[in-house]
């Protein structure tokens, strides 16, 4: 099967991570197009997954923009498509994997009378999205063959917002387990580096993920003044979409609470299974639902306990009390609280740890997604097929 794969960012992201797995298999007869230069293509190359960089320009849609930023974009709206809708006449079928890889993708299936599918990686709610945005997103969709939500939460969501539900299914994220079995040796490598002092008391807690309002790294800074001195809080990721004026608070509060000798900010990485095994409690803080949560399910596969903010997929992912823990989207005390459970109490953190670590290699394995994946894909090749017969 040949598919065109379309996402519009440059930057390595969760979606991007996810479409980089999906496409491996198909990495001889398929494509990712994108429409920007970056981390993402650059990732695409070195694991040898045929890449175009579609825009030197990318287009300036936010996801809260209105109507005049959409129509200034019309510019460089129209030759993408043009360029796609040529493109995709070598492809059986369109693979959009965000929002403006959507629009794209959409008019281009269009005018080159190709199958669309529609990878939904969002929760199409007010907490996310403009009126307008969540519009075009449910009537656009609404044309595609298929649209794989990332949870339930994501469905549920596009599904209230507007979006057809015969079309959706839900298929969560898999991850390549091996990458995540190899990391015994790394906390003992990693974690003198990490720690200013470290001492076998020191209580490391690791956030994953870029630095955002809604990702909620404020929510960990603020809950580490609950807790114990020996509580350390390293955050991995960096502010993908120019979110500097957050970064700026971030320091700002740590200096406000003196707790610039407990928090350390490792930017973007690559080496995150072995940083999660190094770290002693992955705390996942979204203050807005997580459409699914990859860094949930990394931790647990890497056998570290984890709690989450109990919105949107992270629900689906932990069974609060036997795989992890959840507490209420940003409460500092509540998420102290678990930080101070965990701390204190090993052996329950432990058979917690190893159920949630059997289970989501079950549940989140890469080649059991990718066959699921594959499986829709050829019915809708098929089916396209058989309409032109
Ligand atoms: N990630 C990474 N390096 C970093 C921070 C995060 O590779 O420094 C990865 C992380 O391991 C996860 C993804 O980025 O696989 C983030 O996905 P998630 O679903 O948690 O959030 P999203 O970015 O999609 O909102």
């Amino acid at each position: 099967m040949k598919i065109l794969f379309l996402d519009q960012s440059g930057k390595l992201g969760g979606a991007e991570l996810c479409l980089a797995d999906i496409a491996q298999p198909f990495q001889s007869t398929s494509l990712v197009g994108v429409f920007t230069e970056g981390t993402f293509p650059e990732y695409l190359r070195q694991v040898d997954i045929p890449v175009k960089v579609l825009a030197d320009q990318p287009l300036q849609v936010q996801k809260d923009s209105g109507l005049l930023a959409g129509l200034n974009n019309l510019n460089r709206l129209i030759p993408l498509v043009t360029q796609v809708a040529k493109l995709s006449r070598h492809y059986d079928l369109i693979y959009a994997n965000t929002q403006k890889a959507l629009v794209v993708g959409a008019l281009a299936s269009i005018l080159s009378r190709r199958p669309l599918v529609y990878h939904l990686h969002d929760i199409v709610s007010p907490d996310h999205f403009s009126p307008l945005n969540r519009r075009i997103i449910t009537t656009l969709a609404n044309r595609a063959a298929l649209v794989i939500a990332n949870s339930q939460a994501s469905r549920d969501a596009f599904i209230q917002a507007g979006g057809q539900a015969e079309r959706v299914h839900v298929v969560y994220n898999g991850f390549s387990l091996k990458t995540y079995s190899n990391c015994a040796d790394a906390r003992e490598q990693l974690r003198p580096g990490l720690l200013a002092e470290p001492t076998s008391s020191t209580f490391l807690v690791g956030q994953f993920s870029r630095l955002s309002p809604w990702k909620g790294q404020h929510v960990l800074i603020e809950a580490l003044q609950y807790c114990p001195e020996n509580v350390i809080a390293v955050l991995v990721g960096d502010a993908l979409f120019g979110e500097q004026d957050y970064v700026q608070q971030l320091h700002q509060q740590i200096q406000t609470l003196n707790l610039e000798h407990r928090v350390k900010f490792l930017g973007f990485r690559s080496d995150i299974p072995q940083l999660m095994a190094t770290c002693d409690l992955v705390a996942h803080t979204s203050i807005a639902p997580e459409p699914f949560g990859r860094v949930i399910v990394e931790a647990m596969l890497c056998g570290t306990p984890v709690v989450a903010a109990a919105a949107g997929g992270a629900m689906e992912l932990i069974d609060h009390g036997q795989t992890g823990w959840l507490t209420p989207p940003g409460d500092a005390k509540k998420l102290a609280e678990i930080i101070k459970t965990c701390q204190g109490e090993a052996s329950q953190s432990q058979r917690m740890v190893q159920k949630a670590q059997t289970l989501a290699q079950e549940r989140f394995n890469l080649d059991a997604t990718n066959l699921k994946i594959a499986q829709l894909l050829q019915g809708i090749a098929n089916r396209s097929v058989t309409a032109k017969i």
